[in-house]
Formats: C-alpha cells, structure tokens, sequence
C-alpha cells in the first residue's frame, strides 16, 4: 500500500531556516504580548494581504469570539450551516442566537435572497462565510445590513489572499476573521486575526485579546486571552516567504484536477469563483446521481486506497445536538444546504501533492 495521503498536508518551510528566529526569540526573552515578531507580522501581512488593520490570535475561533465582542453583537445573528462548526460555536460562547439561513446553490455560500425573511427585531448581525475561499455576493449582503441597520462579520477562515475585482476580499463587511489553522493555506500552526477597517477598532480588538488592558493599571473591558506569540509570529513570518510558491502550486493542481475530472459523467467540479485572485484552499467535487455510486461509497473506495478525502461541509452545524432543536434548523428549511452536504467531497490538495499522485486519485474515480 502507498503512503496515505491526506486531504491536506502542511507546507513547512525548511527547519534550519526557522533557527535564526528562534535565536532572536532566546535573545530578546520577549515570547509573548505583541513581540517584534509579533508586530513585524501583522504589518507583513497587511502589506501582502493588502489591508489596513490587523489583529493577530492565537486561534481562529478566539479571533471569531472576539469580533463577535468588539461589535457588542446580541440577540439573534443570522449565520449558515454550512460551515465549520466553529463559525456557530463562537455565537453560543457569546450567548447569541444563531438562527440558520440556507445557501446558494452555486456558490454554497450564504443565500442574500433568504436574509431578509429571517430578520427579527433581535436581529443585530450576520456572521457569513467565505466557504472554500470562493467569496460571498458581498454587495447584496451589505445593501440588506444598511437597510436593516445590521453589522457583518465575516468567517474568512478559508479566505487567505483572496482577491476580488475591488482588492483583498477581506475588506468587505465590519469584520473578517482569518485562520493559521495547520490545514489551512496559510499556517501558524494554530492562529488567526481579525482584519479591522480603522486603527480605532483595531486598538479595541487588541484590548479585548489581552484581557481587556489598555496600559498598566486600565482594564476597558472583559477581555480574553487570545494572544499570537512570538514562536507563532516567527513561523508566520517565515511561512510567507514561500506562500506565493504555495498558491502556485495549488493552482497548478486544481488545473490538473480539472482537466482529469471534468469529462467524467455524475462528478462536477466547482466552478473557480470570478475573484481576481483565488487560493485554491480546497478541491470540493459533487458527486451526482449519474455517478455509478453515492458519494460515500467514492469517499471509503479513496480510503481503501490510503486516501483520506473529507465530506466537508458534512454533517451540517445543524445537524449537532447543541443546534438541531432550532427552528431554523429545521431540514426544510436549509434544502440546498442538505443537498449539497449529501454530495459533497473535497478531494486531497496541498502544494507538495505530486503529479502521479493526483492522477492516481483522478484514476480511481475515473475507474469506478
Ligand atoms: C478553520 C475554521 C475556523 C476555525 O479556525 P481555528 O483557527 O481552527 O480556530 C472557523 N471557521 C471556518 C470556516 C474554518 O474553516
């Protein structure tokens, strides 16, 4: 049997490089609270990112917590189940109500036209996703929050360097969250931020992730500790030297994925979104009802071969126990999402995927 391969693998740049910055580290004895590697990332990320303010965390879920805080965010928040259970989870730890609207069916993100008939006096904010980093129809999402008085926060967890004809996608909405989550683009090993649009609101953020103080003696607020280190910071900042390298080489997968798959009758790839600048994050496919056999059957057939596809976004947050009593859980409500959720499967893609490799993924499907 060959080396299993997974849905996705970390891009790790060469370990004598990370030395020198772990000497740097050893020297200041400065490890955590906005260190100089700390600040040199945030400011390396915005230049690359192409945005103003960023905040660094120790996590995406925290930087999620937070903007859901610095926006004083209550009541009710209309959000997806399509997603990584997190993006609901981070409402719950706010005691907010998520209340689930269905998605597009070619998008698979948020549906605009399904907004509005969910809104309720409670209604403060919608909290959509970026999901596989193909990006949200952010004008109508933001023409119904100015009509409704709404805030948008939203999950750009799978959003690294993402373009639009406008710039970076991470402008659009109140707030973006990213992740450095280990099987995401762009690693930290844990990590995230939020991307705000004022220093004001940034210095606010970066209050709320240290507890709260804004100098020595002066807590503002009921903070959390949500603080990058300088070991994150460090490895941040060495990752990105390569992470145009990375991109590349995930573009020329899902191009190959492409020209493998796309004749293959019952398996449809997801269109590349319009954005000027995509990041091949994820290879999702549907597999369809012409397609000799159901989707479950192709995920174990891959993993009898020693490849580990995952069914994402499979069970939907709505299906969880802590979410499923809700009435906008209900599964006629979200038919789109139950839809796509049964016939979804991100197939492996990470820069060091060989050639051979994604042919031979490409050929079991093919031979089924
Ligand atoms: C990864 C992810 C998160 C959580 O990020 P962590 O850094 O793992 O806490 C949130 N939302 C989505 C959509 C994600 O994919």
């Amino acid at each position: 049997m060959s080396e299993p391969i997974y849905v996705t693998q970390p891009f790790l740049p060469p370990l004598r490089e990370l030395q020198p910055y772990l000497e740097q580290i050893w020297k200041n004895r400065q490890l955590t609270n906005a260190g100089p590697f700390h600040e040199q990332l945030e400011q390396a990320l915005c230049n690359y990112l192409g945005v103003d303010h960023i905040s660094l965390f120790a996590n995406g879920t925290l930087a999620l917590v937070t903007a859901l805080q610095a926006l004083r965010i209550a009541g009710e928040v209309i959000t997806t189940s399509y997603s990584f259970v997190a993006t609901a989870h981070s409402l719950l730890w706010n005691g907010i109500q998520p209340v689930f609207v269905d998605i597009d069916p070619e998008s698979l993100n948020l549906d605009p036209a399904k907004i509005e008939e969910a809104i309720t006096p409670q209604t403060s904010a919608i909290l959509p996703v970026h999901v596989y980093g193909r990006p949200c129809d952010t004008a109508k999402i933001q023409q119904i929050a100015d009509i409704y008085g709404l805030k948008v926060i939203y999950d750009a967890a799978h959003c690294f360097a993402v373009q639009d004809q406008g710039g970076s996608v991470l402008r659009h909405g109140d707030l973006s969250i990213l992740s450095f989550h280990a099987t995401k683009v762009f690693t930290t090993f844990e990590g995230g931020a939020i991307v705000s649009p004022d220093a004001k609101t940034k210095q606010r953020i970066d209050f709320l992730k240290n507890f709260g103080f804004a100098d020595e003696v002066t807590v503002v607020a009921p903070g959390i500790n949500g603080k990058m280190n300088e070991f994150q910071a460090a490895l941040g900042l060495l990752q990105l030297k390569y992470i145009d390298d990375a991109l590349k080489q995930r573009a020329e997968i899902d191009c190959r994925y492409r020209a493998a798959l796309s004749s293959l009758t019952g398996i449809r790839c997801l269109s590349l979104p319009e954005s000027k600048r995509h990041n091949y994050s994820y290879f999702p496919i549907m597999v369809e009802p012409e397609y000799p056999i159901g989707r479950d059957a192709l995920y174990d057939r891959l993993k009898n071969s020693n490849i580990f596809a995952r069914r994402y976004f499979y069970p939907l947050i709505t299906d969880f126990p802590m979410y499923r009593g809700r009435p906008s859980a209900r599964p006629e409500r979200l038919p789109v999402a139950m839809a796509i959720a049964g016939k979804i499967l991100c197939l492996p893609i990470y820069p060091e995927l060989t050639e051979p490799q994604v042919a031979r993924i490409a050929e079991i499907i093919a031979d089924v």
